[in-house]
């Protein structure tokens, strides 16, 4: 019997690199056993090393995209990325609420080279379109302390700035803490988040490498690809992990700069059944 893969939307920007962005996510869509459809709001001129330029799609350029893919594809789940400006985020939002999907919001805002990603005076767009639309938004620290307007150093921190970002209408958070002070050289803990309930840990190895351009894209794919699959987040959120932690132990550099993880290292060491 031939099966159907379960179709999975990035909304998002490209990286030339190939290594973060929709490439990114339709790599790990693919090897997890989806298929991966793409909304591209704006493209980088972009290697390992720099972010040469951002060139935004008109925005109602972007809104034909996702109506002719919503029109023609049973899509499962979604995810945005990279959405760069204010016009983009109010342009998609009522298409995507529309479209009622569990949605898997990475909120990117600077990418780990330091360049920006997301305009100044988009924050509170985010916060106002695209943040009530998530069934789970995924900020590391650095972007959790934008969004919620808080230093976080304390795990008390933590629980308050989860606290504000369900309040901006997300229906959880996980709190990466790739970003937060080495407490335990071979683990990091990334914090899961439900109205009303304190964050449950969900701690994996640490992987130290150099390849590690384009972390966020990859792990916020691998959750809805797994949630578009059937999987509760509770179920998809270790195997992401598993996953992203797969390839990055296996990353390699393709060009000048930082690499990507290996996506496909990722899927093949990945028991999927479990
Ligand atoms: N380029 C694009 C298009 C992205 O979406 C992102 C991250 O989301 C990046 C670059 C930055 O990737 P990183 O910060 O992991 O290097």
């Amino acid at each position: 019997m031939k099966l159907t893969p379960p179709v999975i939307l990035s909304v998002a920007t490209t990286d030339s690199g190939g290594g973060a962005g929709i490439q990114a996510d339709l790599k790990t869509m693919t090897v997890l056993g989806g298929f991966g459809v793409s909304v591209v709001v704006a493209l980088t001129a972009q290697n390992g090393c720099e972010v040469a330029g951002i060139h935004q799609v008109p925005p109602e350029f972007a809104v034909l995209q996702l109506e002719t893919v919503l029109k023609g594809f049973p899509v499962k789940s979604a995810k945005t990325g990279m959405l760069f400006s204010s016009e983009i985020m109010e342009a998609i939002a009522p298409v995507l609420k529309k479209a009622n999907l569990p949605l898997v919001v990475d909120p990117v805002c600077v990418s780990q080279s330091g360049y920006k990603l997301m305009q100044d005076e988009a924050l509170e767009t985010m916060k106002r379109y695209i943040i009530p639309l998530a069934t789970l938004l995924t900020p590391n620290i650095p972007e959790a302390e934008a969004l919620a307007q808080m230093p976080i150093a304390t795990h008390d921190d933590m629980e308050e700035a989860a606290k504000r970002l369900i309040a901006m209408g997300a229906k959880a958070v996980l709190l990466k803490g790739g970003h937060a002070p080495v407490d335990n050289s071979d683990t990091i803990t990334d914090w899961l988040g439900y109205p009303g309930k304190r964050l449950v840990p969900y701690t994996h190895k640490r992987i130290e490498t150099t390849n590690n351009h384009g972390t966020g894209c990859t792990l916020s794919a691998a959750i809805a690809t797994f949630i578009g699959m059937g999987d509760s987040l509770e179920k998809a959120l270790p195997k992401a992990q598993k996953f992203l932690g797969n390839a990055l132990a296996e990353a390699f550099a393709p060009g000048i700069g930082a690499g990507p993880p290996n996506f496909l290292a990722g899927a093949f060491s990945l028991d999927n059944t479990k």
